[in-house]
């Protein structure tokens, strides 16, 4: 009889259980951030390897490549992230943080009412990202939906109220981070981007993170996860911990749209946003994330 799935559903158990009476201020027993750190180690293999850049990609400083693990999944890394060199995304080189003189209103005209990839055929709008141009913290998703596209505002529709509140529960407002995707337009039937599409597109976020200089990045799901960390590690993996994108420290956590569908999964999410605040010094709380 194969226990694994067994001893793994109730590692699971403990592991969100410890955490919600963590949350809920429980006090009396052992639930320190170090021990629940511990604790969310349990059972977990390591990080699978990082994919090699695309040779296309080979000038373009991180970036890499979509996956196709669902979010959440526990699947594997491709048979490429296997064989790739046995560098981790953890342990990627730390650089100094890139700061360029660039306005975002110049890296927007640059774009212009953009033509450079097959996206622009089917997008009403380009989503181009908002908030504040010093934002201490900026929000990546993987690309603009159905009301985003009309809206041209990103994180407009469920998902996006859902983090909305997400930010609320920080202290902060939308006014005061910035959010921005992937690509900026968007795709057909809300499929993946493609690899052509993502270099042509990603270049501009890249721009836009060196003119605002954020203290952290949160990656937004797996897409917007793998891409900056030029991973193809699942989300459930990569979560819950900072690794290190051009010298800026990346949380990534679970998409507010699989929140949506995973109730359970919120707890996740507020401890890696819980660590995004101790990140930058604000007060926590323990409200939590709710519908
Ligand atoms: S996705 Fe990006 S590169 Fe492609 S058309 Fe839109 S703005 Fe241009």
């Amino acid at each position: 009889m194969n226990l694994e799935p067994i001893i793994t559903d109730l590692l699971d158990e403990i592991r969100g259980t410890i955490r919600y009476m963590a949350d809920s201020g429980v006090t009396g027993f052992e639930c320190r951030p170090e021990t629940l750190e511990t604790i969310a180690k349990w059972n977990q293999p390591p990080v699978p390897p990082v994919l090699p850049v695309l040779p296309a990609l080979s000038g373009v400083e991180g970036i890499g490549v979509e996956g196709s693990a669902a979010e959440g999944s526990e699947a594997e890394g491709s048979e490429a992230a296997k064989k790739a060199s046995g560098q981790r995304a953890e342990d990627s080189r730390v650089e100094e943080p890139v700061r360029s003189s660039e306005t975002l209103e110049e890296i927007r005209a640059d774009l212009g009412d953009c033509t450079r990839c097959r996206l622009c055929e089917n997008r009403k709008n380009i989503v181009f990202g908002e908030g504040s141009p010093q934002a201490r913290l900026l929000f990546v998703g993987e690309g603009p939906g159905g009301d985003e596209d009309v809206q041209a505002r990103p994180f407009v529709g469920a998902a996006g109220q859902l983090l909305t509140k997400i930010i609320g529960a920080m202290g902060l407002t939308r006014e005061e981070v910035y959010i921005a995707n992937i690509i900026k337009c968007r795709p057909p039937n809300n499929r993946n981007p493609q690899p052509d599409e993502i270099e042509t597109c990603f270049p501009f976020l890249r721009r836009q993170i060196d003119a605002i200089g954020p203290e952290v990045i949160c990656a937004l799901g797996k897409f917007a996860a793998q891409t900056l960390l030029q991973t193809d590690a699942p989300i459930s993996r990569l979560r819950g911990r900072f690794i290190d994108y051009r010298g800026i420290p990346v949380m990534p956590t679970f998409h507010p749209a699989y929140l949506l569908r995973n109730e359970a999964s919120k707890r996740d999410t507020w401890q890696d946003v819980k660590k995004i605040m101790g990140r930058l010094g604000l007060p926590l709380r323990k409200t939590g994330i709710r519908r």
